[in-house]
């Protein structure tokens, strides 16, 4: 099969030939249908995250078609369309029980721990309790933001802050996530202000329906956000990982406020100093977050097939499998709005 290698950190993928996969116990094979390109294929292709050994097929947000099913696979027949989140839980420990795959201790993740979908074909494990099918409404590109971005952004405002209808959600960081998080939350009846520094990606958010959007190059974005929204920010969403957009998130919450970390926190900014004060005195909660469980899916495809969430805005570029070079490179200076996706794997 056609496939993209990561070889040497920073270094452009490498297109090689490589075998097909071949299904284990309780796995299917995928012919992929769409692949995206995210920033966290991005900490791997710096070697910032000590996951990825090479040689490392990367891609961890794709959707497929079913090729071949392993023994022990009960739920999956030959072209179905399926979909699956990029934290591949075991579906067996107590964690998977209790309805917390995103902490699973025997998690596989594609393109970090095993070869992702950068290529024509990837082997998902854990097949029955990971993937799930995709409505025929949805096009495979558009899909492919599923198995990262969107289910990243809704596992945090459902699954984590509880945003309700009616409430101010701020989310600092306007790139593939953020913006996931500004649908997601005029979805669910939020009213949202969008912050960064790129005019670009703002004038993307308004366009997108943002209630407010912030250049926190010009202004105090915490104290625009406080003033807009009549004392902070019930929810916000920090969607990078360092510690300015961090500060600003705190900084941009009313009292009892919620703030979840989706950004992840790589190299030099794994320590940060943040405003603790601000914690206190605020009674802030703070939270990470990793992913979404597989059972959220349903919700998720309920919300896009009923008419009530488009994401197809969110895709400004489909790609050919040699550019997605280009694409992470460009993860390096302030990239361009929108999210790339991989639909051609032969060229
Ligand atoms: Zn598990
Ligand atoms: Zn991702």
């Amino acid at each position: 099969m056609r496939a993209a290698q990561l070889t040497a950190w920073r270094q452009p993928l490498a297109l090689t030939t490589l075998p097909d996969p071949t299904p284990g116990k309780g796995e299917v094979v995928l012919r992929v249908l769409a692949c995206g390109v995210c920033r966290s294929d991005w900490h791997a292709w710096t070697g910032s995250d000590p996951d990825v050994v090479l040689p490392m097929v990367p891609g961890h947000e794709f959707c497929g078609e079913v090729v071949a099913t392993g023994t022990d696979v009960t739920r999956w027949r030959l072209g179905d369309r399926v979909i699956a989140p990029f934290i591949l839980a075991c579906g067996r420990c107590g964690d998977c029980a209790a309805g917390h795959q995103t902490i699973c201790a025997n998690q596989q993740v594609p393109g970090f721990t095993r070869d992702g979908a950068f290529a024509e074909f990837i082997a998902v494990p854990f097949a029955d309790t990971n993937l799930t099918a995709l409505p025929d409404s949805l096009l495979p590109h558009v899909a492919a933001g599923l198995g990262c971005r969107v289910t990243t952004a809704w596992q945090a405002l459902v699954g984590r802050a509880e945003l309700r209808p009616g409430e101010w959600l701020a989310v600092f960081g306007a790139g593939g996530v953020g913006i996931s998080a500004l649908l997601l939350g005029r979805a669910l009846g939020a009213r949202v202000a969008m912050v960064d520094v790129v005019p670009e990606k703002l004038a993307y958010a308004s366009a997108l329906g943002a209630d407010a959007v912030i250049n926190a190059s010009d202004v105090d974005a915490a104290q625009a956000v406080r003033d807009l929204t009549g004392g902070g920010a019930h929810v916000a969403i920090e969607a990078l990982g360092i510690a300015a957009t961090m500060t600003g998130a705190m900084r941009a919450l009313r009292k009892l406020g919620r703030l979840v970390m989706i950004g992840m926190p790589a190299g030099e900014h794994t320590a940060m100093t943040l405003p603790m004060d601000v914690l206190y005195s605020g009674q802030l909660t703070l939270q990470g977050t990793r992913g979404m469980p597989a059972w959220r899916y349903p919700s998720l495809l309920s919300l896009i097939e009923g008419g009530h969430l488009d994401l197809s805005p969110l895709v400004t570029r489909t790609i050919t499998l040699s550019q997605a070079s280009d694409e992470l490179a460009a993860f390096d200076r302030p990239a361009p709005p929108g999210v790339a996706v991989i639909t051609d794997f032969q060229t």
